[in-house]
């Protein structure tokens, strides 16, 4: 696929925004800095679903240290705009306890879904709690976050590719895109 190749995704379309170079790099980047920072931590990561599927898979084949994986499941977008409520839908089977987990998610956008897990977390009596994002839109966040390693920030833009679907498709495609006005 050519980079000024707009693509129909049900009934709107969508032109490139973010290139699968651009955001292997950005991925390589997060993956070397938790390799550093944690070495000595042997981290869960959990990987939020679905979203972040293609983001985990990319990041998690660089990671070189002791690690677990685990995923978690829950749904806060309807269409184009968040809904605001997060539904824990798979749940987390596995034993938290004093272990540092780094959430793996796709985008932060108002970051309710983010608030939201740190508190399902919060109860988990956990050692360490790290975010990891590939894309972050600042400008739409509503609360405060520590995002500890974010890809890309972007600004309040609706975007699909890389994971991230437009009704349930979208989610094949290798680079981002964003609607075409
Ligand atoms: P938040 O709770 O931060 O508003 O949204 C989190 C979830 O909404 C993300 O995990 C993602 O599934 C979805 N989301 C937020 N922004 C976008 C976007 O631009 N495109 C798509 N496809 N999903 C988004």
């Amino acid at each position: 696929m050519t980079m000024s190749r707009l693509v129909t995704i049900k009934d709107r379309q969508f032109k490139p925004y973010i290139s699968k170079k651009k955001m292997e790099l950005a991925v390589k980047s997060i993956a070397s800095a938790m390799n550093r920072d944690l070495k000595k931590e042997c981290p869960v990561f959990l990987v939020v679903l679905n979203g972040s599927f293609m983001f985990a898979s990319d990041l998690l084949k660089e990671i070189t240290i002791p690690c677990e994986i685990s995923f978690i499941k829950v749904a806060s977008y309807v269409g184009t705009s968040s809904t605001g409520n997060v539904t824990e839908l798979i749940g987390l089977s596995e034993d938290l306890t004093d272990r540092t987990v780094v959430i793996v998610e796709d985008i932060v956008d108002s970051g309710l879904t983010m608030q939201r897990l740190l508190a399902l977390l919060k109860t988990k009596k956990v050692k360490k709690i790290k975010i990891a994002t590939a894309l972050f839109k600042p400008k739409a966040c509503k609360v405060k976050l520590k995002l500890d390693y974010v890809g890309i920030e972007i600004p309040n833009d609706f975007v699909v590719g890389y994971g991230l679907d437009y009704q349930g498709f979208g989610r094949n495609l290798k680079q981002l895109y964003v609607l075409a006005k």
